[in-house]
């Protein structure tokens, strides 16, 4: 975990007022915030479908892996907000893509500062990633590891370029369904201008059976609108469940640690 503020960094601006990372700003669009783990979750200013969040952690780290090392506590977060999203938006499922920039001289996503896509999706993504990356993975360019679960992705991490895709599946009970984890390391460019985004529009355009090109999902084409505000109306119920699931654990913690199944590991 770092605190390192950069320059020109919309999410190292968060608490800050004023428009930053779109209008409304990313102050604005806040779904829930730890003050204890510096981890929160926000509205994404041009959501693929409603439901739309991203998990973002304070200081400039450029890999979640990063972010995450080492902190039982961040972790414990993770896993409320994984609950508390399906919780509040049932039947949808939860996918979380990130695309990881350590190590990296270029960049071919949206903000560099270390976040997680949260999407309500049960697991439709995957097939358009592999079709994505299969040509660089014949290459060696792009490396496709299953992960045992997800704090599978520690330190070896921290430093990587890599493309971070997990599903859950809607059941909000812990490991049921178990999370399916993989990481794509990359030695190679993502194939589209802001990749995670990419993919859950070209899904929802294949859905609707309208062609999109890259343009479409440009963000500042989609940013704010009715998508957003729909996602806004979420926002209470979504900081009850993350409470609830945060004092559970935290009551649970003491001689029950042990025994508490990992949130998001494969069974
Ligand atoms: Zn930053
Ligand atoms: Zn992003």
């Amino acid at each position: 975990m770092t605190n390192a503020r950069a320059e020109n960094c919309d999410f190292c601006e968060i608490g800050h007022d004023g428009l930053v990372g779109g209008d409304p700003g990313l102050a604005a669009r806040q779904f829930h915030g730890d003050p204890g783990t510096e981890l929160g979750v926000y509205a994404d200013i041009a959501p693929v479908k409603a439901g739309h969040l991203l998990l973002i952690a304070s200081g400039h780290d450029l890999t979640m892996a990063a972010a995450l090392a080492g902190s039982e506590e961040r972790w414990r977060y993770v896993d409320a907000v994984r609950e508390a999203y399906l919780r509040t938006f049932p039947g949808d499922g939860l996918t979380i893509l990130e695309h990881g920039s350590g190590g990296m001289g270029h960049r071919h996503d949206c903000i560099e500062h270390a976040h997680w896509h949260l999407l309500p999706f049960e697991c439709e993504l995957k097939e358009i990633i592999d079709d994505d990356l299969r040509p660089a993975m014949a290459a060696g360019h792009v490396r496709k590891s299953r992960l045992s679960d997800m704090r599978a992705l520690d330190d070896r991490y921290c430093e990587r370029n890599y493309l971070l895709y997990l599903d859950h599946g809607k059941d909000p009970a812990p490991a049921s369904p178990p999370a399916r984890v993989w990481v794509y390391s990359l030695e190679t460019s993502l194939p589209y201008q802001q990749y995670t985004r990419s993919v859950g529009y070209r899904y929802t355009a294949g859905v609707k059976g309208s062609p999109v090109s890259t343009l479409d999902w440009d963000w500042a084409l989609h940013a704010g609108g009715e998508l957003v505000q729909r996602t806004m109306t979420r926002q209470h119920e979504f900081a009850g469940h993350v409470d609830a699931a945060l004092e559970r654990t935290v009551s649970d913690a003491p001689g029950a640690m042990a025994d508490t199944p990992s949130i998001l590991a494969i069974a």
